[in-house]
């Protein structure tokens, strides 16, 4: 069984060090480099569908987290205060406060919208040390976050377009949800208390489930504590359930911040996140692919083995243009073992690249996939183009 904790050490993913604390991960090269090419994935992905992106500082006043409801209904989950100068701070627990700053930070007609903000950036829980471990428990997350502010007539037309892409990021990271679930508010002080708000929100994402024929579960206290929620539902070898992915319907926050626009209306946020928290994503692709990634997420994308030492320069200059072209390539030079020793050490990697006497004199290499397969001779930007996301 794929347990990310083990392999994400082996592969040199990640790791963590009770100096830093528990809870609080660091990337080692191999998973900084998955992790750039998801944000490169989900930052273009983005960017075709309409989005701006934006950046916001990780912290802000304790009156910011008053304002948007989050002190009041998320406190228990926020890291204690710091003072500072007089004034108090604390890390963010998400970013949707910062994004409706920024909506009002312009004047705004309702031409602009539906205005699509997005942003990766981190947010943090005070999770107790007790249940940490690996990437899946953790005190700081960088979060895929958006936030759509449209017209109330648009917010299904969004919620419907968010689901869109998020079904489209899965297709290209290989992932497979076990279920959509409806996250209804529950009982207590938990949740926003009006009905109303509540009502007209479900009744939207209703509508979108219905449209899309998709099956879901309803589930009472699963919601955020401003809005409904559509959730993505993944699950790890054990099958132990955790969110992925995410749209929220949310008609409090705008009134909170007083959100509006030239002609007098009040948008709808529409809070969004395609891939989620890329510690719970990360943590689930190690899992899903059992290291094996797809070309475009592999850590190494061609690995280049000289058969021989004279075939050493040949192969260090098919690195370098392999490197030039965009590839995540490195050599793997005859000191290292044999060429079965060294395939076999690099059996994860998606193209492993052989350089013979004939491919030195010819400037390419024999292309060997990691199934024991043979692609032939291929050109660097061939190989490149192949380790390249669709859109
Ligand atoms: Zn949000």
């Amino acid at each position: 069984m794929n347990d990310h904790r083990r392999l994400g050490r082996e592969l040199g993913i990640f790791d963590t060090d009770p100096m830093i604390g528990s809870g609080l991960p660091f990337w080692l090269p191999a998973g900084a480099a998955i992790r750039k090419a998801v944000e490169d994935y989900v930052y273009e992905l983005e960017r075709r569908h309409g989005y701006q992106h934006v950046n916001s500082p990780v912290l802000g006043k304790r009156e910011l987290y008053e304002r948007s409801g989050h002190w009041a209904h998320y406190g228990d989950d926020m890291f204690p205060v710091m003072e500072v100068g007089g004034e108090e701070f604390v890390l963010r627990p998400s970013l949707c406060p910062h994004h409706a700053l920024i909506y009002r930070s312009r004047p705004r007609s309702h031409r602009d919208l539906p205005l699509r903000l997005a942003e990766l950036g981190g947010m943090y829980r005070s999770e107790l040390s007790g249940v940490l471990g690996g990437l899946t428990r953790v005190r700081a997350i960088q979060l895929n976050d958006g936030h759509v502010f449209c017209a109330p007539q648009d917010a299904a037309a969004e919620v419907s377009a968010a689901l869109d892409l998020i079904e489209a990021a899965h297709a290209q990271l290989g992932i497979e949800a076990v279920r959509y679930r409806l996250s209804l508010r529950g009982e207590g002080g938990k949740y926003v208390d009006d009905p109303a708000l509540w009502a007209e929100s479900e009744s939207i994402l209703r509508e979108v489930l219905r449209e899309r024929g998709r099956a879901y579960d309803e589930e009472r206290g699963e919601a955020a504590f401003y809005g409904p929620k559509i959730d993505i539902q993944i699950a790890d070898p054990l099958g132990r359930e955790a969110t992925l992915s995410t749209v929220q319907v949310d008609l409090y926050q705008p009134g909170r911040f007083d959100l509006s626009h030239a002609g007098g209306g009040r948008p709808v946020m529409v809070h969004r996140s395609v891939v989620g928290g890329l510690e719970r994503l990360v943590a689930h692709l190690i899992e899903v692919h059992g290291g094996a990634f797809p070309a475009w997420l592999a850590p190494v994308q061609a690995v280049v083995l000289p058969l021989t030492d004279a075939e050493l320069p040949a192969a260090r200059e098919l690195v370098r243009s392999g490197v030039a072209a965009g590839l995540r390539a490195e050599l793997s030079a005859p000191d290292k073992g044999s060429l079965g020793a060294r395939i076999r050490a690099h059996r994860l990697v998606p193209y492993q690249l052989v350089v013979g006497p004939r491919e030195a004199a010819g400037g390419e290499a024999s292309v060997r996939l990691r199934d024991g397969s043979q692609a032939g001779a291929l050109p660097v930007a061939e190989l490149a183009a192949r380790c390249r996301p669709e859109f």
